[in-house]
């Protein structure tokens, strides 16, 4: 059911959200074109996890619609497995399988979940190991790895199954401040290489320099939109600015 209407690669469409009474998201609308790096902005609770969540049907949203690459991914006719395999999605903390290396926690989704062979799924694992520098690892276990390599694998994980989006939710919220360059500078390399991605950051610098659009969240609303140059420089909300003033 292809919608010539929704050429966006990601469009937001009047999304609510709430948990029982507590609304969560009110009314939030937005898009991305292919290449688009967005990120999401706001304080502790105005719903920035809520908003990657439901983007891959993690959370149900009450109304609204979303549309990826022109299909409509909300409503209950949707194979939630088939969308998984669209938008990738990396956790403040890995989630990698502890008893599996480095390229078999790759492999694991290329081959469940894709059907790949053993020898497909581990050349998909070993381009995307050298894509976030870790050949050398290939073979540790995540407890022999620090954090931000740790997360490298968890970018990579999601990178293997090719995705159409990838969400981040706080990548680096969980690392010792050493190691939070490691994994941005890798999203920075996967932004130039076009991919499109939404991103839940504290990292204030990253988004100046790596962002196409910001969106600034306060209470479940999308208080203000635009280029990292207007929220940072010149906003034209005065929450935006008390904001950006307090984190950076
Ligand atoms: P953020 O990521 O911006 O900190 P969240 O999306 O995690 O915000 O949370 C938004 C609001 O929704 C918060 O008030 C939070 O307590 C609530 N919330 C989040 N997840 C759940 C859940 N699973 N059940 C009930 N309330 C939740
Ligand atoms: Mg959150």
């Amino acid at each position: 059911m292809s919608d010539n209407e929704h050429t966006y690669l990601l469009e937001v469409d009047r999304v609510s959200q709430s948990y029982g009474t507590e609304k969560v998201l009110r009314d939030i609308s937005f898009e991305m074109d292919r290449g688009d790096v967005t990120v999401l902005v706001g304080p502790s609770g105005s719903g920035k996890s809520t908003m990657l969540r439901c983007v891959n049907r993690l959370t149900e949203i009450d109304s609204g619609n979303i549309y990826l690459d022109g299909e409509r991914i909300t409503g209950p006719d949707v194979d939630v497995n088939e969308l998984r395999k669209e938008v990738g999605m990396v956790f403040q903390d890995f989630n990698l399988f502890a008893h599996l290396t480095a390229r078999q926690n790759i492999m694991l989704g290329p081959r469940r979940v894709l059907g790949l062979d053993k020898e497909e799924a581990g050349k998909r694992a070993d381009e995307h190991l050298e894509m976030v520098g870790l050949t050398p690892q290939a073979d540790s276990y995540p407890g022999e790895l620090s954090g931000g390599q740790q997360q490298r694998v968890g970018i990579a994980r999601a990178l293997a199954m090719e995705p159409k989006l990838m969400l981040f939710d706080e990548p680096t919220s969980a690392l010792d401040p050493e190691l939070i360059g490691e994994v941005l500078e890798v999203m920075r390399d996967l932004a130039d290489r076009g991919m499109t991605m939404l991103v839940v950051t504290h990292e204030m610098s990253f988004a100046r320099e790596v962002a196409s659009e910001m969106l600034f969240l306060d209470g479940g609303k999308i208080v203000e939109r635009g280029p990292p140059e207007q929220l940072f420089d010149r906003p034209e909300e005065d929450r935006t600015a008390s904001f950006l003033r307090r984190i950076t």
